[in-house]
């Protein structure tokens, strides 16, 4: 029998070729989606992901692993509600366990103010298909009992919106999931190869430069996280993208479990339980742009002060590990998916804090313009053109703390 790291070292084991039809820079969910639904709905196979590190070292592999569909505007949360499904059917899909749980998040309100955003987010995705519904605190007490009401005394519950279908899966297992599935379709999936440039001819681009030489494409998809501003500056393009690190911490088991997601608009913070019964921590990202994946005291002490308010028990917990991603954050809050305005050279960003759960769906739709040259409905509103029309998509819930 094929041993299981036997199986991982085959998909890895190519040498690049001179040509192919699609380049995509960045190995990690999204340019490993975007490969596997290219081979699978598309019979594209000549194609190679060229990862400058491993597969997941970027933010795919450094999320805190939750899928929502609770966002601010239709066009989000229609798009993010077929990514949720599309991930419910993954394990059955690729044949990977990836751990996906349906928990739900509760989404705490301390003020009238949220109150009145958390019954207008309810009302707006159950129209547009997340069912979320509204929770009073004896309700959110009865099902979450750690809670404690009174917000620590300064921030008390006045309700929740429960999002029931909000879940979780394991991030590295989603990537290797994909990986994988695109590797076994003739996908050549290369790691520790940087793309250090993009090969011109005229205004067109026509592939890359690496350190193993030059790469010919049809296509180029940048899918390479926070380090868009670069990657697209070889292309002459300038994006509306600032990077910011976003920092999560763990920490020791919690014996009595929690089942669901709990987040709270107020104190910006939210909180699962990992598969191994770690408690899992994350917050806003960092206000001061910059590309620094350090970890920062000032964010732990910041973040526990916060979370502790509405859940005391973890007061009695030791913090295991913190870690921090560079996070793609574009001027309205929403992915930028498609063209460029530069022939030959596609991107996939904006993912900021909220992009592991657009994987399935956000590969789906980039697969689908690469193969037929036309975006699809769900992805067509995310356009780079937006910002040029004056038609943002303004989406502050797309933080995930708000
Ligand atoms: C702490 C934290 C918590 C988060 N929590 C959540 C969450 O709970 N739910 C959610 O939906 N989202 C969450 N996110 C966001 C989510 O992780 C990202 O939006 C998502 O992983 C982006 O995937 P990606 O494939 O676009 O980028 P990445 O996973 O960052 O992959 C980009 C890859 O490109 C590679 N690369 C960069 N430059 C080059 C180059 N020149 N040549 C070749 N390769 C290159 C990098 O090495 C990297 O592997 C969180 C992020 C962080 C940091």
């Amino acid at each position: 029998m094929t041993r299981y790291v036997d199986t991982l070292l085959q998909i890895l084991r190519h040498d690049p070729k001179s040509s192919y039809d699609v380049v995509i820079v960045g190995g990690g969910g999204h340019g490993l989606s975007t490969a596997y639904y290219l081979a699978t709905r598309h019979g594209i196979t000549n194609v190679a992901v060229l990862e400058a590190d491993y597969i997941a070292s970027g933010n795919t592999g450094r999320n805190t692993t939750i899928i929502r569909a609770n966002y601010g505007i239709p066009e989000a949360v229609r798009f993010y509600q077929h990514s949720l499904e599309m991930y419910q059917g993954l394990e059955e899909e690729t044949g990977a366990a990836i751990l996906h749980q349906t928990r739900g998040i509760f989404w705490i309100a301390h003020t009238e103010t949220s109150m009145r955003t958390e019954r207008a987010r309810a009302a707006m995705n159950t129209a547009c298909g997340a069912r979320t519904v509204m929770v009073s605190p004896a309700e959110l007490k009865e099902l979450v009992p750690q809670v404690d009401l009174t917000g620590g005394g300064r921030y008390p519950v006045l309700g929740a919106s429960h999002h029931l279908e909000g879940a979780t899966a394991r991030h590295d297992r989603v990537a290797w999931a994909y990986a994988s599935g695109a590797s076994q379709r003739g996908v050549h999936v290369l790691e520790h190869t940087p793309v250090t440039g993009l090969l011109r001819d005229g205004d067109r681009v026509v592939g890359v430069e690496t350190p193993r030489g030059p790469i010919a494409a049809g296509v180029v998809l940048s899918a390479v996280g926070g380090r868009v501003t670069a990657m697209a500056a070889h292309a002459g393009v300038r994006l509306p993208v600032r990077t910011h690190p976003l920092h999560a911490f763990v920490t020791n088991n919690y014996e009595q479990g929690l089942g669901a997601i709990v987040a709270s608009t107020e104190l910006s913070c939210y909180v699962s339980q990992t598969e191994r019964g770690q408690m899992l921590i994350g917050a806003e990202f960092d206000a001061q742009p910059s590309y620094s994946r350090q970890s920062s005291f000032a964010a732990l002490r910041s973040y526990s002060y916060k979370i502790t308010r509405i859940l005391p028990f973890l007061r009695d917990l030791r913090i295991l590990r913190t870690w921090a991603g560079i996070c793609d954050i574009s001027a309205d809050f929403s992915p930028i998916m498609g063209a460029t305005g530069v022939d030959g050279f596609l991107i996939t960003t904006g993912w900021g804090t909220w992009g592991f759960k657009a994987i399935p769906a956000g590969g789906e739709g980039m697969a689908e313009l690469i193969a037929t040259g036309r975006p699809p409905a769900l992805i067509a509103p995310f356009g780079l053109d937006r910002f040029r029309r004056d038609h943002v998509l303004a989406d502050q819930g797309s933080a995930g703390t708000r």
